[in-house]
């Protein structure tokens, strides 16, 4: 007779292991590989990784991108580990280091300066113009033109488990556009004032707060009268005093969390970066000179434009991929879902069933990552 899937049985033991469908069309896509020649071992180990994991099914293209010039070895060297075309690209100086309009001895001192208050990366010149190269170039750059979506890849990082869905044609399909897959907190020294300048953004364009937004922004609870026995004009002057302590820069009084989508992870919609919306987002961050100032990453950047530009509803949180960048990572069995006994989002056997499960996902997402809980991993 028919052997049916039941109770009894766990799916994949009857159907044996599913091969990914990969007869069915691809997104257009790439990773996104911005790398030095050093970092070649890395880059090679990363690599294994996401083909060993992913794409000697789906086969998607890489983009490498460098401010410098890539050597013969680096080039020959990753084309033998990938299962598709590899193109690499130089960065120009209109996308790369200190723009025109700024004072470059200014920028330099800034620096130095975050080097001796040992802020994280601080004092490095180069890291600085790699936070505001992914934050406001990298999309624009000409290798790139061609493609919706891309994925971001870094050295020296690992991939877990198979994946064996196609995550662009997924978020395609239900219209997300930026996936994450770990959310941290950062380092408050390195954004003294990112949040200041985003919150402007939002006000100025009389940006609504999403439940996005609400993942980002802390509100501190309005200041009550305490019961005292003092006299009603004290006790009017104490709310007032704790009224001021609320930052007058930012009207509605609320702060930065911190937390952040770790963007050395990141599978996103190219279009949403090269909006007219996020290029005003980037430049008013720009204006401000933060990313010498202070050590934005383009992690919170990105966060932040999303926080006030989109909604929960647009992106996806990858709680089935395993994955791991130096110290921190995300192991699906671990992960907060398992406790909903959650199927894995995208399954690839049933796509009406599929449909069905993203509906619930959302829901989950929406549930779990709200700002009651300040986001995953951000707790
Ligand atoms: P971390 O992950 O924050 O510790 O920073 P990384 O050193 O991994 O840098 C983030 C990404 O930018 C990685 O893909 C690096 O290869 C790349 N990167 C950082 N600095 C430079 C640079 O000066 N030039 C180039 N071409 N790539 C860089
Ligand atoms: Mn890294």
């Amino acid at each position: 007779g028919i052997l049916r899937i039941n109770e009894t049985y766990d799916r994949p033991f009857v159907t044996g292991c599913l091969e990914p469908a990969t007869e069915l069309p691809r997104a257009n896509a790439a990773f996104v590989v911005l790398a030095r020649n050093k970092e070649l071992d890395g880059v090679v180990q990363s690599m294994k990784s996401i083909e060993r994991h992913f794409n000697h099914w789906f086969n998607y293209p890489y983009v490498f991108l460098n401010d410098g010039e890539f050597n013969e070895t680096f080039k020959a060297t990753v084309k033998k580990y990938a299962s598709s075309s590899v193109e690499f690209g130089q960065i120009d100086k209109s996308m790369w280091g200190f723009p025109d309009w700024v004072n470059h001895e200014d920028a330099k001192e800034a620096i130095a300066k975050q080097g001796d208050r040992v802020i994280m990366y601080g004092g490095m010149e180069s890291y600085h113009h790699m936070c505001r190269f992914y934050s406001g170039f990298f999309f624009n750059h000409p290798l790139l033109d061609k493609y919706k979506w891309y994925w971001r890849l870094e050295p020296d990082i690992k991939y877990f488990c198979d994946i064996t869905y196609d995550p662009f044609i997924h978020m395609e399909r239900h219209n997300k556009t930026y996936g994450f897959t770990i959310a941290v907190k950062e380092l408050k020294e390195t954004v003294p004032n990112l949040f200041r300048y985003a919150s402007a953004y939002k006000r100025l364009n009389n940006l609504p707060s999403t439940g996005l937004w609400d993942m980002f922004a802390e509100r501190p609870e309005p200041p009550v009268e305490e019961k005292s026995d003092l006299p009603e004009d004290i006790r009017k002057a104490q709310v007032k005093g704790k009224q001021a302590d609320i930052d007058p820069e930012n009207m509605e009084g609320e702060k930065y969390n911190m937390c952040h989508f770790w963007s050395n992870f990141e599978i996103a919609r190219l279009d949403f970066f090269r909006s007219k919306p996020y290029e005003d987002f980037f430049k008013m961050m720009d204006k401000s000179g933060g990313f010498w100032t202070e050590r934005w990453g383009d992690a919170p950047i990105h966060s932040l434009a999303a926080g006030a530009l989109l909604d929960t509803k647009d992106i996806h949180y990858f709680r089935d991929i395993g994955y791991r960048h130096t110290t921190i990572q995300h192991c699906p069995a671990n992960a907060p879902g398992k406790q909903l006994k959650r199927e894995p989002f995208y399954h690839p056997e049933d796509l009406a069933r599929n449909k069905k499960i993203a509906k619930s996902d959302d829901q989950y997402w929406q549930s779990y990552d709200s700002p009651k809980h300040n986001g995953v991993g951000c707790r």
